[in-house]
């Protein structure tokens, strides 16, 4: 299919914040030389537009902060519902990037065995500055995250390949794009708040569960990943209660134990339940408080209407 490359329009919105500065203009991170150093640190640019974003951090969850860079110009349309946001610079990667989408969005749709499409925006940062921008916060080149919706698209952020060593494993890439495309699913399956510390406080979805689902098909996308998590589970001797699991993985002590722990849950659960259980579930949730907690120990899970107020699992 034809690439039709037209301007994005929400670029307004993202120079928004920019407006009334006499900083640099944020294009200057656009130069490939504009990377974090090991330290934290960055080369020959202005940090004060970032410094800016990054305070909004304290206030905010990232579903409500996340914003597009100013650098992101261009749109290519891979699909009536899927399109890659970028920047000039990055065009010559389209193609790649475009196939290892429709691959990860496909095998995330058939595991699901939705019928419908998700609205799925790429927002491809030319640098990490420029991904560091739009999230509000320091992170790493083969950081990718999927945020929340912007008007009425699913979005999914990451650094284009070209400032990115981590995005040209094609096997790492497709695995972690068809991560974060099974989060779109599951917020759109089960209506689900968004990502916060709210998820055990409205009886939602957990988040080791959605973030299992999501390592379960990353696994299956990606066999070395899949090999390394049995590795880790494997060392690994003491493990959480599933109720410190629920919020935001990153607030329990060692997130990295956190998310491994959620995949270990969720592999067992769908091997022994069967992941057309899950998903049935997942929709339940929508009008249902879910009794997510039982899921581990019976795999029978029970629900009861949500406009029972006074019920509590
Ligand atoms: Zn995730």
């Amino acid at each position: 299919m034809r690439c039709g490359i037209v301007r994005a329009y929400e670029q307004r919105q993202a120079v928004v914040g920019l407006e009334g500065s006499r900083q640099r203009p944020f294009s200057t991170f656009c130069r490939r030389e504009a990377r974090v150093k090991e330290n934290g640190g960055m080369n020959n640019i202005d940090r004060s537009p970032l410094q800016r974003r990054f305070d909004i951090r304290k206030s905010q969850y990232l579903c409500e902060r996340f914003e597009k860079s100013p650098n992101i110009t261009e749109m290519c349309s891979v699909a009536p519902h899927l399109r890659i946001c970028y920047a000039p610079c990055d065009a010559s990667v389209l193609p790649s990037v475009r196939e290892t989408f429709l691959l990860a969005y496909g095998h995330v749709k058939d595991w699901f065995g939705s019928r419908g499409d998700l609205a799925i925006d790429l927002w491809m940062a030319p640098t990490v500055a420029d991904l560091e921008y739009m999230i509000c916060m320091a992170c790493g080149d083969g950081y990718m995250c999927a945020p929340g919706t912007r008007n009425g698209a699913n979005i999914i952020l990451f650094v284009s390949p070209l400032s990115s060593e981590k995005n040209t494993d094609r096997d790492r890439f497709s695995a972690v794009l068809a991560h974060e495309v099974t989060h779109h699913f599951v917020s759109d399956i089960s209506r689900a708040t968004m990502f916060s510390m709210k998820r055990k406080e409205n009886l939602d979805v957990p988040l080791w569960l959605e973030e299992g689902l999501c390592q379960v098909i990353q696994s299956e996308v990606s066999p070395s990943f899949a090999a390394r998590q049995s590795d880790e589970i494997a060392k690994t001797t003491e493990w959480y209660a599933l109720g410190d699991l629920w919020n935001d993985l990153s607030a329990c002590g060692d997130e990295r134990k956190g998310y491994l722990q959620a995949f270990k849950e969720t592999k067992a659960i769908v091997a022994k339940t069967g992941k057309a259980e899950v998903i049935r579930l997942l929709y339940l949730n929508r009008p249902h408080y879910v009794d997510w907690n039982a899921l581990p120990d019976e795999g029978k899970t029970p629900a009861k209407a949500r406009y029972v107020n006074d019920w509590r699992p």
